[in-house]
């Protein structure tokens, strides 16, 4: 299994997640939402090989973290992987617009410069403006769209800049959601769960819950819970590859 986009510094127990992991062998992107995160959170991972941390700065944070540029950029040396970053566009984020702008701008930058960083992004009502800013830094390496919620002409230009996509649990219970998964090329798919935020049966979602994603796949894509488990399995590898050390 993948959970490719999960909040593990966030679960009020860490440890008992991690166990599960460990148990399923869960493959897991833990994403942190500021710089200040990332050590602790990376801590957390050590021992547990299928986890990846990524250093990241939440779209929501980003108007109290221009003063943690400098430690972002300090800790993109250690990390292949960045996240969660993006914008936001919700009504009550709108005071900090320039903000969230200026912070992605400076994170795309430095991921330009350094290349080859796999970088998960959110683009709540906002993804217009997130394809802009891709497009101005296209040597980034692999974007992965996260909880996409755009319309089918966004889903277009995201596919044409070569965007990847992470689906969680709350897509797949909409029909909107499972109408973009639908049109979503499954070889640039992998699931996610973004718990805790996520509830799943009124509790925070965990890893293991990406089985209800699995099971959307299998529903969309006409295809055996084998053949979903697999094309994850090879889109997990096709995209660590991409990021290989020459
Ligand atoms: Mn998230």
């Amino acid at each position: 299994m993948i959970d490719f986009h999960c909040h593990l510094d966030l679960y009020d127990d860490p440890a008992v997640v991690l166990r599960e992991i460990d148990a399923m062998g869960i493959y897991v992107l833990s994403v942190t939402n500021a710089p200040a995160a990332w050590e602790k959170t990376a801590h957390l991972a050590e021992g547990h090989s299928r986890v990846r941390t990524a250093v990241g700065i939440h779209p929501a944070l980003a108007h109290t973290q221009h003063a943690n540029m400098d430690l972002f950029r300090s800790l993109l040396p250690r990390t292949r992987y960045v996240g969660e970053v993006g914008l936001d566009g919700s009504p009550n984020l709108a005071p900090y617009q320039r903000s969230q702008r200026a912070v992605f701008e400076h994170v795309l930058e430095a991921c330009d410069k350094a290349g080859g960083r796999i970088v998960s992004v959110h683009s709540r009502r906002a993804v217009s403006q997130v394809l802009a800013s891709l497009r101005a830094w296209p040597n980034v390496g692999v974007v992965v769209l996260h909880w996409f919620s755009g319309n089918e002409r966004e889903l277009v230009a995201a596919c044409e800049l070569g965007c990847w996509f992470s689906v969680g649990p709350s897509m797949v219970t909409s029909g909107r959601g499972l109408a973009l998964l639908a049109e979503m090329p499954m070889e640039r798919v992998l699931p996610e769960s973004d718990g805790p935020f996520v509830r799943v049966d009124d509790r925070p979602a965990r890893p293991s819950d990406t089985a209800l994603v699995i099971s959307a796949m299998q529903t969309v894509w006409q295809a055996t819970e084998a053949e979903v488990l697999r094309r994850c399995r090879e889109n997990l590898a096709d995209l660590a590859n991409r990021i290989a050390s020459p």
